[in-house]
């Protein structure tokens, strides 16, 4: 489907869309590329999948690149995911070879796409020692950091700082992931695409379709989490918490929906405690979904009664968003990104235990009339705060005050 950007004027003002025209006349004749290794799967893909075209739709020169790993890469970058994100973990001399040696060989592959570009996004960590393979680099590096690193690993950032010192800047999602760097960091909160299949409207009719086709029984009360199926994510204490409030619902049904990031080699892993955890239940639903399922997603989320995010670390957490956006509130784990999503009591409730998640469902369940109203105040929040237009306007903000960064001021037309 191609989107121009005037159709975003009728959801966010005609305003917005002048802002980044304005924005995009400065950038003329520059060359923006996006590196990260997944085209699939997991939230940066899911962002890059729709700012990148609309880059192009403001007539910026904006390519996305993937590195590619071998098997060892991938465990190596899942531990720094897991470290990162608090656990200790002692990472072996062997892995972290592999890791920049996959780093080198595709710093060759991409020598010409990166040398002469003047603008780099790295997202996360996985490409971040690129960068010292390009020692006459012609444009400004930018480490762009997606993850919870509010709580890590000492020695493990300690090592991942060595890659990211020498970037130009770096972005991340909230003020308590900021780190002691030597160059400046921005704060950029990520965000969905309302006009994408994932956020769009749907008839009702054809979400009834879609949801009874996966074996849902949408009359009955449902309870939903979509996520990439990781311990972070916490799909165990989903489970907990579902069987807790069935008490009191008998006829309370429980969707997990996910799939495997090409990038995670742990998800098998998590997938079978699910599956354990869940047992012979046949109200539980674990959806194993190809990564292009994004209209059935986006009727799981409308039909749900109930969305929960119940993660124990969160970058961000786009699910949440898109949960907001079709005018749920949301149970969240009390943590990272989605603490500047979920407003507590007013968009949604942050809870730290699958009780917790248990009485906010149980509540949402029994008060229709406050589920309604908190979910219209999460529909708004989202417009204000977490669509697509505010985060490029951002990006596109921070590569004007990069590239001109000797002026004080900058003229928009
Ligand atoms: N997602 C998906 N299919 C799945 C699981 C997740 O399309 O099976 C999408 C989900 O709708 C969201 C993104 O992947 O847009 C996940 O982003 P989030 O920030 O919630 O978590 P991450 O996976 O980046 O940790």
């Amino acid at each position: 489907m191609n989107i121009k950007l005037e159709n975003y004027a009728e959801i966010v003002g005609n305003e917005v869309v002048d802002q980044l025209h304005q924005l995009a006349a400065l950038l003329k004749n520059i060359r923006v590329v996006h590196i990260n290794s997944t085209k699939q799967g997991g939230g940066v893909a899911e962002i890059l999948n729709k700012l990148v075209p609309l880059k192009k739709e403001l007539d910026i020169d904006v390519s996305w690149e993937i590195i590619e790993g071998t098997p060892d890469f991938f465990k190596c970058t899942k531990y720094f995911h897991n470290a990162l994100q608090g656990n200790n973990i002692k990472i072996s001399k062997t892995l972290l070879k592999e890791y920049e040696r996959v780093n080198e060989v595709n710093a060759e592959k991409l020598h010409d796409t990166l040398n002469d570009a003047d603008i780099v996004f790295i997202h996360d960590p996985q490409p971040a020692p690129l960068l010292q393979y390009f020692p006459n680099r012609k444009g400004k590096w930018i480490w762009r950091c997606h993850i919870d690193v509010s709580q890590p690993d000492r020695l493990t950032w300690k090592y991942i700082k060595k890659h990211i010192k020498n970037y130009d800047a770096s972005i991340f999602s909230i003020p308590a992931f900021s780190q002691v760097l030597p160059h400046i960091q921005y704060l950029i909160p990520p965000s969905i695409d309302p006009l994408s299949e994932k956020n769009i409207d749907l008839e009702e009719k054809e979400i009834e379709a879609i949801v009874s086709g996966l074996g849902i029984d949408t009359k009955r009360p449902t309870m939903l989490q979509v996520s990439r199926y990781d311990y972070f994510k916490d799909p165990v204490g989903v489970i907990k918490a579902y069987r807790l409030t069935k008490k009191f619902v008998p006829d309370l049904q429980l969707i997990l929906a996910g799939g495997e990031a090409t990038d995670d080699p742990e998800s098998q892993r998590v997938i079978s405690d699910v599956h354990e955890a869940a047992g012979k239940d046949p109200d539980i639903h674990i959806l194993l979904l190809p990564s292009d399922a994004h209209k059935s997603i986006n009727a799981l989320q409308r039909s749900s009664d109930i969305i929960l995010q119940k993660s124990i670390r969160e970058g961000f957490g786009l699910t949440v968003t898109e949960g907001m956006w079709k005018g749920k509130p949301v149970i969240g784990g009390d943590t990272g990104g989605i603490r500047i999503q979920v407003v507590n009591h007013q968009t949604g409730f942050l809870v730290r235990t699958p009780e917790g998640a248990a009485l906010r469902t149980r509540y949402l369940l029994f008060h229709r009339d406050k589920l309604n109203e908190m979910g219209k105040k999460a529909k708004s929040f989202v417009k204000e705060n977490f669509l697509l237009t505010r985060h490029l306007r951002e990006y596109l903000t921070v590569i004007v005050s990069l590239l001109h960064g000797q002026k004080e001021r900058i003229e928009l037309e």
